[in-house]
């Protein structure tokens, strides 16, 4: 049983299938996924949706075309018994159902820890959640098609300073030159921490990005508080702002039954070199504490990592349904990258800084390569050839249903 519906899922799934097809086929092995979500949801892309280059669709795959053979059920697990090896689910209709496992996969990622931050989670915006991601698009469609009342109704403040809140930031500053005014709020003293100390260039290529765009940066202060009309700063100042999102680190979904000595003390599921959690238990992703092979410092929690996990735990059930022994996990890593807009990139490859076009190059060849749907990244090429030939201008759907047009710096 498959638990959530992000890419450990989908690469257990994959690894599992290639594996085992004809045990899939003829009903000798059974694979069920449980997951909050319908749909799987590709982040990577996030920045170009925020900033209206992609529509919100091309983010989304249902589950059911993702894992053919498996019975997907769309549900919330509220339970995991992993004595008796039973798992418990809540339909959206409030029914709760018991299924048992052989084996359970532990993909439900991670969350924003909205219970830190009063009022995020009524006030503000977050990133993590089914629906957060177009409910973000839509309150900042409207803020763009409102009129400015001085009051903040054409401000985003944007609170923590790491990959997701720079991209953010840099993507709807992009999105509303003139007529949005973006502030960058970060408790440490300078943006992009671990970027930083691997590759100071980059990072300040990434500050001056920022700046290219007019994101405003507020640096040794962090989001203490959300209003309807504002955030409110650790510093004790206030900034005006309609819209208010919170990208302030993330935690690992807790699961009861899961709790007790399974979890290091951020709430991950500690895991074995092979990604076993407990017998018959695997975990790998953001839900999961998995230590490097080379390092032993635990990986961090992107998308990369939560593939590769995810692909080797399907790889590894399969060898033990198989009575072969699992193996251990040897993944080495690749790299990371942000995007600043059409062909404006930075990042690292295998330590090799690159920026601008061949980062977003790059960029856009990773992403592509790992969208579950093919049909989605074929689209998502054909919607950043046409921006690129038409220089850039592109429509954003507003609420009132005006098209107003949007251009991206060369
Ligand atoms: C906005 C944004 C942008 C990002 N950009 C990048 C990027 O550019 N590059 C990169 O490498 N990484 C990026 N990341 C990080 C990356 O998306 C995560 O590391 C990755 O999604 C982790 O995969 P996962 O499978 O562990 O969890 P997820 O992909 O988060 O999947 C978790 C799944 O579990 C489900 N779930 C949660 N709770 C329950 C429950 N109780 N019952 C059933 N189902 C449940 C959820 O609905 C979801 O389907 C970004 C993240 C965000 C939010």
């Amino acid at each position: 049983m498959l638990l959530g519906g992000g890419y450990v899922t989908l690469h257990a799934y994959a690894a599992l299938a290639r594996r085992m097809r004809g045990d899939l086929r003829r009903g000798r092995l059974e694979v069920v996924v449980v997951s909050a979500d319908a749909a799987h949801s590709f982040h990577g892309f996030t920045g170009e949706v925020a900033s209206g280059q992609l529509p919100f669709e091309r983010t989304r795959t249902p589950l059911t075309e993702v894992c053919p053979r498996a019975w997907v059920v769309h549900a919330r697990v509220t339970g995991v018994d992993t004595t008796g090896r039973t798992v418990t689910y809540r339909l959206p209709g409030g029914a709760e159902r018991t299924l048992s496992y052989t084996h359970l996969v532990l993909g439900t990622g991670g969350a924003e820890p909205t219970a830190q931050v009063p009022g995020l989670a009524e006030h503000g915006c977050t990133l993590r959640g089914t629906g957060d991601i177009k409910a973000l698009v839509q309150r900042v469609r409207a803020a763009l098609a409102a009129p400015d009342d001085g009051l903040g109704s054409r401000s985003v403040v944007v609170a923590g300073g790491g990959m997701a809140g720079v991209e953010l930031a840099a993507a709807l500053a992009d999105l509303g030159r003139d007529r949005l005014s973006v502030t960058l709020v970060h408790r440490g003293p300078t943006l992009l921490p671990a970027l930083r100390a691997e590759h100071p260039r980059l990072a300040e290529r990434a500050d001056a990005e920022l700046e290219r765009l007019g994101v405003r940066v507020r640096l040794g202060t962090g989001l203490a508080g959300v209003t309807p009309g504002g955030a409110r700063l650790s510093d004790g100042s206030w900034l005006a702002a309609r819209t208010v999102l919170g990208t302030v680190g993330q935690r690992p979904v807790q699961i009861p039954g899961l709790c007790r000595g399974l979890r290091d003390e951020r709430g991950r599921l500690v895991t074995a070199p092979d990604l076993s959690v407990a017998p018959g238990v695997w975990a790998a992703g953001d839900a999961a504490r998995v230590l490097h092979a080379a390092t032993g410092h635990p990986v961090p929690a992107n998308a990369l990592w939560a593939i590769k996990g995810g692909a080797h735990v399907g790889a590894n059930i399969a060898r033990v349904l198989d009575d072969r022994p699992p193996r251990p996990f040897r993944y080495r890593g690749l790299g990371q990258v942000a995007s600043f807009g059409l062909g404006r990139s930075v990042g690292e490859i295998y330590g090799v800084e690159l920026t601008g076009v061949p980062a977003w190059l790059v960029r856009l060849a990773f992403f592509l390569r790992f969208m579950p749907s093919r049909r989605n990244a074929a689209a998502v090429v054909s919607d950043l050839t046409r921006l690129v030939v038409q220089g850039g201008a592109r429509p954003v759907p507003v609420d009132s249903g005006v098209r107003a047009s949007s251009r991206l710096a060369a």
